[in-house]
């Protein structure tokens, strides 16, 4: 019998009283959905914020893509992965070389080589008041523990610049590094074994720490995908590198799986890597397409649209801010480079050019928040820990996505346009030939 055929045909009138019935059965109804999610959200809340970022050296999107790795896949089951670029803006003032350090640090930093001055991996003169993570995770909770498991001594003594007076003598609480000095217990072979023994290390004393001690807020980088690409190329030592890169995320991620189910604690994992690779694999640095070409993987829960565009390595940071709800300075803000793809979002893609005597502005509008501010500075006193004065332009219509102006009694060769918006800021520079 065809169950639809017993249905009255027609509309269904109901009187008054069952109208009322009903209406007070929804409302019960919702009411009772509204409290069981606020519960949830209460729980959410009351639970401890923590976060691992995981930098994976050299793998192309199209690498990460194609080769099998069943415990990233766990992670991106659970959030997602991103395309998306290093390298700043092809051609523009922000390019920035496709160089390990360099994207290390523009992880670390939320801006491109431009500002944070990290130009190679001799590392010669970072400006460090572009403030990493760390820095500004530690003005805010001085307490809060942090942990870096790497292995490359130069990411927490230099790029972080654990100890050093230009950080304010930041401390990073725990760390577990430097073993490619230790040539006797690590003999540097040809085949660049060593340095896959040293990612095993790394990851397992990263994995350990976690279960044990859970930093709020920690990094681990591995190496070896990067060395067997110089050394081989696309090849299968390469496939085999990446492979051996996800069983150690694996180590990371069942710890703080084991934490999860422990404890009241919400973690945030992001993975990425800091370039991509030439064409046939071996090396990298240059702007080509598959240089410039990265992905960043993470289990977060609440992405936004930006999630859905390309992101870039700058995003990192202000997505990590926006899950632990760090209050970045005002000023230190409208320098981030990056827009979050966690968290509340309202445009990307800002950017600004000087024709004759006006400004005109673009954006990528993410969001329904109808109102933003614009903007400008003609110096750059930032750059060297002094304070830059903004003019207001003027406010403006978010939706539109474009907006022009002459920047009136104002005649410079340099401007920094900053777009404010609900949920943050945005910025470009303007040079003038
Ligand atoms: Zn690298």
């Amino acid at each position: 019998m065809n169950f639809r055929a017993r249905l009255p045909s027609g509309s269904i009138v109901y009187s008054k009283q069952q109208m009322k019935k009903i209406l007070l059965a929804a409302g019960i109804l919702l009411g009772a959905l509204y409290s069981c999610t606020s519960e949830k959200q209460q729980e959410q809340e009351q639970k401890s914020k923590k976060v691992l970022f995981v930098i994976v050296d050299g793998i192309p999107y199209d690498v990460i893509d194609s080769v099998e790795t069943p415990n990233l896949d766990k992670i991106i089951s659970e959030g997602g992965i991103m395309k998306a670029t290093m390298g700043g803006e092809k051609d523009g003032y922000s390019q920035t070389p496709t160089i390990s350090a360099v994207g290390y640090n523009s992880v670390l930093t939320g801006v491109w080589a431009n500002k944070h001055n990290v130009w190679g991996n001799s590392i010669k003169d970072p400006n460090y008041h572009y403030s990493t993570v760390f820095r500004l995770f530690k003005n805010q909770f001085p307490a809060g523990k942090t942990a870096i498991y790497s292995t490359w001594l130069d990411n927490r003594t230099k790029l972080v610049g654990d100890g050093l007076l230009q950080t304010g003598n930041l401390k990073i609480d725990e760390h577990f590094d430097g073993l490619e000095l230790d040539t006797v217990n690590y003999p540097h072979d040809e085949e660049r074994m060593y340095i896959h023994l040293i990612d095993e290390e790394v990851s397992k004393t990263a994995a350990k720490s976690i279960a044990e001690n859970a930093p709020d807020l920690s990094w681990m980088y591995l190496e070896f995908t990067d060395d067997m690409s110089h050394r081989y190329g696309n090849s299968p030592q390469y496939v085999d590198a990446v492979k051996k890169a996800d069983f150690q995320i694996g180590r990371v991620w069942d710890a703080i799986k084991e934490r999860e189910a422990k404890f009241q604690e919400d973690w945030l994992i992001v993975i990425t890597t800091d370039h991509g690779r030439e064409d046939d694999g071996h090396g990298h640095g240059g702007q080509s397409d598959r240089e410039r070409s990265i992905w960043i993987a993470t289990n977060a829960k609440d992405l936004n649209s930006h999630f859905d565009e390309i992101g870039q390595t700058v995003d990192i940071l202000p997505s990590i801010a926006n899950f632990m709800e760090l209050d970045i300075p005002k000023d230190k803000a409208m320098e981030l480079d990056g827009t979050p793809f966690i968290g509340a979002v309202d445009a990307s893609n800002f950017k600004a050019v000087k024709n004759e005597n006006e400004i005109s502005l673009t954006w990528n509008s993410l969001s329904n928040s109808g109102k933003g501010n614009v903007w400008i500075s003609t110096t750059n006193n930032f750059k060297s820990g002094g304070k830059d004065s903004y003019e207001l332009v003027g406010e403006i219509d978010l939706k539109k996505e474009s907006y022009s102006f002459s920047p009136e009694n104002m005649n410079s060769e340099f401007y920094k346009v900053v777009l404010e918006t609900p949920s943050g800021y945005l910025n470009y520079w303007i040079f003038e030939e």
